[in-house]
Parts: structure tokens; C-alpha cells; sequence
């Protein structure tokens, strides 16, 4: 069966199909529609038209349509998980941990309103401040986190009162895919489109004079091209970009209470997580105890077919990745020492050991760059005001995580990481009211809680003379 596009209301087939494969394996596994650019301007025109009624609807309806979706969603969990396995790679508890996590934002979302805020009233004068959908919303999502990054955008617009073009990653379309296909039933024609690419259709939609507002998750080189594309009609931009996040373990650490803690939240996602720990730096004292924790950990993981039962870490999702994953650990075996992993696994499919590598140059590309992949470098420090510098000398600004037995300390710390997000003794805990985003070059704008929500609309103020 070929996975379609959703354009005004109806599936229908693409120009071309788009070949899907399977990063276990490495192989095709299934096909989907692949829009041209005619069809891309027709999801955009059909988006506009819808936009003027879907609007119009008050909230409490609009939460209807969205409610009805979630628990179609629901309705198909177990094929959302297998199809999410089989597309992204992530073992099976980590799609199931996506697709309940994409459900419950539906439902979160779709529950949120954003009602007229009085500023001021006075015998002379009332003010207040109405938040407006936009128009059309283009949501153009990445292959880590297919779906539910796409929910942290559609479920607020749409709840908000505009209307969507959505575009996943070209080798991960089939669980939006799927999701159109649950639209198509339930939602009005054009309030939701689903179009898929090989890579070559995205600037046409953050150029398009008939699109609003551009909510990006991506890298941050593609990023910057939707920025200065998106100028010309003077789109709202919100960019969720990516990070190079430090995690600090401070010297009153307990290194195996913290060890697992951080290998999970450098390895979950097989390292494709924008979040995940990216380098790690620990008091020179540490090292060795930390680095043969880190060893035991990689040794112990289960790299395998996330379909199968009791793999901890899947493969990386895509052979480009794989190829430039490979290539930096390789450059950093050359500079440092390895304390675990280091290779691909000799069978088919994108298989990387977990592997960390200790003592790089703080120059190194593994230590600058985004590596996106199951490797993590660990680094010796020896003072604290000196660990903080090197963790904000980077360009990117996403999160960052401090580990110790003291949370204030941790707090103290924390106050200097210049990042959206520090979580200290914990990680990826992003609860839907909690708005994210990224400092410097992570990016622009902030997803989830009000502040998300307020992204999707336009504050219009209303200045009343009463007398
Ligand atoms: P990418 O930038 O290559 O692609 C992202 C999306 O942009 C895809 O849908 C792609 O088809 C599309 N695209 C490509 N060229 C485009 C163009 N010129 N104009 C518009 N769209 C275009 O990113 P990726 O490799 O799919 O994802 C990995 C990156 O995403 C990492 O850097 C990661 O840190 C980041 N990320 C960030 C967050 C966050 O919330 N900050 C979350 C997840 C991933």
C-alpha cells in the first residue's frame, strides 16, 4: 500500500512515490505518495480557503474535531508504533513512549484556548489584547521525532484557529502519512494537508506568499535558509534548531547514580535526540571511575532491530547520518582514547556501537560539532568557573543538564548556562505547559505551555474610548 499525501479533504497520489526504507535493514520497505510543486500550491491554496471557517468555529467545536482525531489515533496505537519503529529505527518502548506522548499533546493542546485578556479598564477607557490565528501554518518536521514533533505544532494551531500544510522529512513520511489518512475523515477539507518530498520542496513552502507562518524543527544550517527565504513576505518563523548540550557532573556527584543517568541521556534515541547530551564533563578526579561505568554501560546495551524485543538502542535513522557519524568518531579516535564502542556493527542495516571517547582537545569536531548519532565525548575539568566557560563557548544553546547530590548547587550552576532549557538531576522532562526553545543559534521562538500557543497567533489590541 502507497502511504498519500491529504490535499483539500481528499488522499490522493503523489506526481512521483518516495521509496521508505527501513534503517534495520537498510532496505526499501514501503512506498509513499511524493507531491510535486503544483501539488504543494494546491495544499496551500486548499489550507487558505479552509482557513476563514475553521477560524470562525468557536474553540470548544475546533476541540471537538481535535479530540476525535487523538482517539482515532488511539484507536490505531499499536500500527502508529510498528510503523514509527520501522521507519525512524527507535526500539519499540521508545515508539510507543512517542506515539502516547503525541495523543496526550493532542488532547493537551486541543483543550488550550487563549481568550480576550482585559489590560485595562477605567471609567474613560477599556483596553484588551485578542490573540488572532495567523492563516496557514507551514510545519515542516525532522526524522528523529516524526510525529510527535509534528503534534507540538499542529495541535496548538489548529486548536488556535489556523489551518496547516504539514511537511515531514523525506525518510520518515509514513506516520504522518498515516495520520492524514485519520484526517481525511474527521477534519474539514484543507484545514489540515499533508505533503511529502525528497528534500526538494521546503523553500517553496517558506517562500510561499500564501503561507503565514513557518514552524521549522530542523538543523540549524536549514534553519537559516528558512529564516532569510521566509523575508520575503515577512513570515513569523519559529525555529526549533539544533543543540551541542554539556552535561556537568559536579564533584559531590555519586558516579554510579549518575552515570546510567547520563549515558541514557546522551544514547536514548540512538543520540538523535536535539536535547540529548551532546559532551560530558567531569572533575579530572572522576574520570576513571566515570569512563568505566560509561564502558560497562556500552557493553551491556542491546543494539538491535528496535521491532525486536529488548533492544535498548536502534540504529541511526538514515545512511547519510550513519556516514558523517562515522566519519567523526573515526577523526576522534585519532585525537583521544575509546573508552567503548567505536565501530559499526557488522550486519545490515545503519548499527553503531554506543561509544564514547575521552580526552579530545576541546577543539575537536566532536566536541564542537552537533553529532546526532549514539557517541558522546567526555572531558576532564578542574574548577568550576572554567567548566562553565567551555560549556557555553559553543555556538548552539538548546539544553544542558547538571548532575549532583546538591540541587541548589545544581541551581547555582545552572543560573550561568547560557541555553533555553537546564534541567539539573534530570532530562527530557518537557511537560506540555513548560514552553522550550533554544538560546543563540538553537533558534528563535519557543514550542509548548502559553508562550507556544501565543506563536501561533497575532496579539491585536482593542483601545476603547467609554466616554
Ligand atoms: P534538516 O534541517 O535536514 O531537515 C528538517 C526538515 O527541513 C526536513 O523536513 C527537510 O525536508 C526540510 N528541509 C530541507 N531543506 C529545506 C529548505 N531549504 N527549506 C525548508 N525546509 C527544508 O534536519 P534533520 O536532519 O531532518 O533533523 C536533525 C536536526 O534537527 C538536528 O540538528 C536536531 O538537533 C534538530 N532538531 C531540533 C529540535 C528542537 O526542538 N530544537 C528537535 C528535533 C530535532
Amino acid at each position: 500500500m502507497a502511504y498519500k499525501l491529504l490535499i483539500d479533504g481528499k488522499l490522493v497520489d503523489g506526481a512521483a512515490t518516495l521509496d521508505v526504507i527501513d534503517p534495520a535493514t537498510g532496505a526499501v520497505f514501503e512506498t509513499c505518495a511524493r507531491a510535486d510543486a503544483a501539488q504543494l500550491d494546491e495544499a496551500v491554496a486548499a489550507a487558505k480557503r479552509a482557513f476563514p471557517a475553521w477560524s470562525a468555529l468557536p474553540h470548544a467545536e475546533r476541540r471537538v474535531y481535535l479530540e476525535r482525531l487523538a482517539d482515532a489515533m488511539e484507536a490505531r496505537f499499536a500500527e502508529f508504533c510498528t510503523l514509527l519503529t520501522r521507519e525512524q529505527g527507535k526500539p519499540t518502548p521508545q515508539a510507543q513512549f512517542e506515539i502516547g506522548g503525541t495523543v496526550a499533546a493532542l488532547r493537551y493542546f486541543a483543550a488550550q484556548d487563549l481568550p480576550i485578556e482585559l489590560i485595562r479598564e477605567t471609567e474613560q477607557e477599556k483596553i484588551v489584547e485578542q490573540r488572532i490565528p495567523l492563516g496557514v501554518i507551514a510545519a515542516i518536521t525532522p526524522w528523529n521525532f516524526p510525529i510527535i514533533l509534528l503534534m507540538l505544532k499542529l495541535a496548538p494551531a489548529l486548536a488556535i484557529g489556523n489551518t496547516m500544510v504539514a511537511k515531514p522529512a523525506p525518510s520518515t513520511p509514513l506516520t504522518t502519512a498515516l495520520f492524514g489518512e485519520l484526517a481525511a475523515d474527521i477534519l474539514p477539507p484543507g484545514v489540515l494537508n499533508v505533503i511529502v518530498d525528497a528534500n526538494d520542496l521546503g523553500a517553496r513552502l517558506t517562500d510561499h506568499p500564501d503561507v503565514a507562518k513557518v514552524s521549522f524543527t530542523g538543523s540549524t544550517a536549514t534553519g537559516k535558509r528558512v529564516m532569510a527565504s521566509a523575508a520575503g513576505t515577512l513570515k513569523r518563523l519559529t525555529l526549533e534548531l539544533g543543540g551541542n548540550d554539556a552535561a556537568i557532573i559536579l564533584d559531590d556527584a555519586d558516579v554510579k547514580t549518575v552515570a546510567p543517568k547520563v549515558f541514557d541521556a546522551a544514547m536514548i534515541n540512538a543520540g538523535q535526540v536535539c536535547l540529548a547530551v551532546k559532551r560530558v564533563y567531569a572533575p579530572r578526579p572522576m574520570m576513571d571511575a566515570l569512563c568505566a561505568e560509561f564502558a560497562r554501560l556500552g557493553a551491556e546495551a542491546v543494539v538491535d532491530d528496535g521491532l525486536n524485543q529488548g533492544a535498548t538502542i536502534g540504529p541511526v535513522q538514515n545512511k547519510a547520518q550513519y556516514d558523517k557519524v562515522l566519519a567523526l568518531i573515526d577523526e576522534a579516535k585519532s585525537e583521544g582514547r575509546v573508552v567503548v564502542g567505536g565501530e559499526p556493527l557488522g550486519r545490515d542495516g545503519y548499527f553503531i556501537a554506543p561509544t564514547v571517547i575521552r580526552d579530545l582537545p576541546d577543539d575537536a569536531r566532536l566536541v564542537r560539532e552537533e553529532q546526532f548519532g549514539p557517541v558522546f565525548p567526555v572531558l576532564a575539568y578542574d574548577d568550576l568557573d572554567e567548566v562553565i566557560a567551555r560549556a557555553n563557548d559553543s555556538d548552539f544553546g538548546l539544553g544542558g543538564t547538571i548532575w549532583t547530590s546538591d540541587p541548589d548547587r545544581g541551581m547555582a550552576v545552572a543560573l550561568r548556562i547560557h541555553s533555553g532549557t537546564v534541567w539539573v538531576n534530570k532530562h527530557l522532562d518537557m511537560p506540555f505547559d513548560i514552553p522550550f526553545g533554544g538560546a543563540k543559534q538553537s533558534g528563535l521562538g519557543r514550542e509548548q505551555g502559553v508562550d507556544g500557543m501565543k506563536e501561533f497567533t497575532q496579539a491585536k489590541i482593542i483601545n476603547i474610548a467609554k466616554r
